[in-house]
C-alpha cells in the first residue's frame, strides 16, 4: 500500500472511495488488466509511450466496471482515459445498436472524440458516429439502420431532441447502452437552462432512456467541481473519484 501511495504521489493522483486499484503506469500492466494487444498497439502507434496519470488511474477502475468521476487538467489525455475502457467493454461489433454513449458540450469536441475513437478502435471493428444533422439523424439512426454503429458521440441538446417522439420517425434508442461518458462535465453542469432545459434535466432524460440494468457511468472534467461531485455522489453507484494535479517530479 505504501508503494501504491508513493506511485500516486509521484503521478499527482488523489483518490476517494473504497477499493481503488493501483495505477497502471506502463503498457505492460495495461495488457495485464485485460486490454487487447490490438488496442495497446494502437496507443503505441499514436506515439504514446506510457499512460498519462489520469489514464493510469481511470483505466483499471473503468475496466472493473466501476462508476467514476475524474478531474484532470486540459491536455492530460482524458479522451483516451474513457475511450480505451469503453472499447474494451464493447469488445467487438455486435450489431445491436448503440452500446456506448459519450456526451460533450460542443460539436467540435464531439468530432475530436469521434476521431480518437477511430484511431484507438483500429482493427477492432467497432464503429462510432457523431450526430451532425438532427433532421437526417432520425432516418439514419432509426431502429434498423443504426444497428451497426456501436458508439454515439453527441451534445446533450441534439440527443434529447432525438429521444422525443416525432412525426419524422421513431425516437433513437439507448436501450443497449452499457457505458455512458460525460466529458467536460464541469462545463455541462454550468450550462444553465438553454433550449432543452438545463443539463441536469437533460441528463435525467438521457438516464431514463438508458434502460440497461448495468450501465457504467464515467464523468470527466478539467476542474474539480463541487456541483458535479455532489451529483455523482448522489446518483452513481459506489463511485470512485480521482483528481490529478500537477506532476510531482
Ligand atoms: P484532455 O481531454 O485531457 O484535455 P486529450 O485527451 O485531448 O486531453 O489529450 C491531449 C493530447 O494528449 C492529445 O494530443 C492526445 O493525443 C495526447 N495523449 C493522450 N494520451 C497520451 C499518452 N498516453 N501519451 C502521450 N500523449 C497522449
Ligand atoms: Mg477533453
Amino acid at each position: 500500500q505504501e508503494q501504491v501511495n508513493h506511485m500516486r504521489n509521484k503521478l499527482g493522483i488523489s483518490v476517494w472511495g473504497s477499493d481503488i486499484p493501483p495505477p497502471v503506469d506502463n503498457f505492460d500492466k495495461v495488457v495485464e488488466c485485460g486490454v487487447s494487444l490490438v488496442m495497446v498497439n494502437n496507443l503505441r502507434n499514436q506515439g504514446y509511450q506510457e499512460p498519462t496519470p489520469v489514464q493510469a488511474q481511470a483505466w483499471p477502475l473503468l475496466l472493473q466496471g466501476r462508476d467514476l468521476l475524474a478531474a484532470a487538467p486540459t491536455g492530460s489525455g482524458k479522451t483516451a482515459g474513457f475511450v480505451v475502457p469503453m472499447l474494451h467493454q464493447l469488445g467487438g461489433p455486435q450489431r445491436r445498436g448503440f452500446r456506448a454513449l459519450i456526451l460533450t458540450p460542443t460539436r467540435e469536441l464531439a468530432r475530436q472524440i469521434h476521431r480518437e475513437c477511430g484511431r484507438l478502435a483500429e482493427g477492432l471493428g467497432i464503429r462510432a458516429t457523431v450526430i451532425t444533422n438532427v433532421n437526417k439523424a432520425r432516418a439514419k439512426y432509426g431502429p434498423q439502420s443504426a444497428k451497426k454503429i456501436d458508439v454515439l458521440v453527441t451534445t446533450p441538446n441534439r440527443l434529447v431532441y432525438l429521444l422525443r417522439e416525432s412525426d419524422d420517425g421513431p425516437p433513437l434508442s439507448l436501450d443497449n447502452v452499457e457505458m455512458l461518458v460525460v466529458d467536460e462535465s464541469d462545463r455541462l453542469f454550468e450550462e444553465g437552462g438553454g433550449k432543452g432545459g438545463g443539463f441536469r434535466d437533460q441528463l435525467a432524460e438521457i438516464y431514463r432512456a438508458c434502460t440497461h440494468p448495468a450501465v457504467i457511468r464515467a464523468f470527466f472534467s478539467a476542474t474539480h467541481s463541487h456541483q458535479v461531485q455532489q451529483w455523482c455522489a448522489t446518483n452513481l453507484n459506489n463511485p470512485a473519484m480521482i483528481n490529478v494535479g500537477v506532476r510531482n517530479t
